[in-house]
């Protein structure tokens, strides 16, 4: 076995000394036997919450209706699950209520598809009822039992479908994909942050366009905020080869191959219940990319936009203009890094400065007076010092 199942051999001895059951389960098993990177392991034990909590000395509450309990140990965290079954499922959703159970098969069988049912033991013996194995090696994407009934469970298995398809570069075996054809619409019962969540994964997958096509051929995208009737334009996606770009420049080359109006970003995005702060990122990436057609990098927006933005709008400039890699990246950040000021607060004037020199109150006139200052400085027309700056304001007023 290799980290970090290592580490947590440990954790899962605990609670066998407890007289419980536990193993890994879902995805880190799955990635293991795919000599994936690993990133962080999940147990499942026949304890139930209350008994997780009693056995370590610090836990967290989580998820405690769901049955997951943190746990740390060793100065790392592991998310413990009792195993459980999902009961009925209401509105072709995942149930509110759970039950909890002592049986691992029962609770593999709840889980999606075959390579995420599997459990590993302490001593790396693998439990695998539904042959995951074997569709890992198959490389394929199959339900756990009728795909009709599990896509009808919960919805949203099928764009986990789709998301593993961007992830692991696999196919969807074929009554799986006929089932997700004929039962798309029922995504409409899902919280869009769902929705969201693997849609995020399946645009920063190594096989996105793959997964992209997925999604035109069993019209799923009918059944997301803003893609419905979008057809060719979320087909423009697959022109371009966008392995490496990050989530938010992902968003960014999708609202450009919408054509979605600078106006309407903002709407678009909030559909998706994006938070605040990446619309805005967004927003400027977009906004720079328009920028960087009309024009090269003026040193004043190389000042304005800083490292990480002009690392995403040049990424994804030339995505879109089809130049392989970004070589011309490491010599903007280079002149980024010269510029004599980064932000606003490196600048050696304040507001305050400037209201007592002119012996004026602040107004309009204060923001123009600092940004004519910020660019005088990062186009080296005068030094960040208070006296020169001082000087040459005075100088440009006599003008
Ligand atoms: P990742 O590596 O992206 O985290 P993962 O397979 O671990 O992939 P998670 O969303 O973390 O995916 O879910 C953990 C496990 O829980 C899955 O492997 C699967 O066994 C089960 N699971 C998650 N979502 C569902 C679902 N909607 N229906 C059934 N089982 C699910
Ligand atoms: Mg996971």
């Amino acid at each position: 076995m290799i980290e970090p199942f290592l580490s947590a051999i440990p954790v899962l001895k605990r609670l066998e000394d407890a007289g419980f059951e536990a193993y890994f389960v879902g995805g880190s098993v799955r990635d293991y036997f795919l000599n994936k990177q690993i990133s962080d392991v999940d147990i499942a034990t026949s304890a139930t919450p209350k008994e997780v909590k009693g056995i370590f000395s610090k836990t967290v509450d989580i998820g405690i209706e769901h049955g997951t309990v943190l746990v740390l140990f060793d100065h790392k965290s592991y998310e413990i699950t009792t195993f459980r079954t999902e009961g009925d499922y209401q509105d072709y959703r995942r149930p509110k209520e759970v039950s909890f159970i002592r049986n691992l098969n029962e609770d593999l069988q709840r889980r999606d598809f075959t390579m995420n049912a599997m459990a590993m033991d302490r001593t790396g013996t693998l439990i695998d009822p539904f042959n995951g194995q074997l569709a890992i090696s198959k490389e394929e994407i199959q339900t756990v039992g009728s795909a009709n009934d599990r896509f009808q469970e919960d919805a949203l298995r099928m764009m986990r479908a789709v998301r593993f398809v961007s992830q692991l570069s696999f196919s969807i075996e074929e009554e799986t994909l006929q089932a997700l054809t004929n039962l798309v619409p029922l995504l409409k019962n899902i919280a869009i942050e769902r929705k969201r969540a693997e849609f995020e994964k399946i645009l920063i997958g190594n096989n996105c366009n793959n997964a992209i096509k997925i999604l035109l051929e069993t019209n799923l995208f009918s059944y997301l905020p803003g893609l419905a009737n979008q057809e060719k334009l979320i087909g423009k996606l697959l022109d371009f080869d966008c392995v490496g770009l990050n989530k938010n420049e992902m968003w960014a080359l999708l609202l450009f191959c919408l054509n979605v109006k600078e106006e309407s970003i903002e709407d678009f995005l909030r559909n998706w219940r994006l938070p605040v702060k990446e619309i805005k990122d967004i927003q400027h990436i977009l906004f720079f990319v328009q920028k960087r057609f009309e024009q090269e990098w003026a040193v004043h927006d190389l000042y304005t936009a800083g490292s990480n933005l002009i690392t995403s709008t040049e990424k994804l400039y030339n995505v879109i203009i089809g130049l392989k890699g970004t070589e011309s990246l490491p010599n903007l950040l280079n002149l980024y890094q010269k510029l004599p000021i980064k932000q606003r607060s490196d600048l050696d004037v304040t507001g305050g400065d400037l209201m007592e020199w002119f012996n004026q109150k602040g107004g309009p006139w204060l923001k123009e007076t600092i940004f004519k200052i910020e660019q005088a400085i990062v186009n080296e027309k005068v030094e960040n010092d208070k006296q020169k700056i001082k000087e040459w304001l005075l100088t440009c007023s006599q003008k």
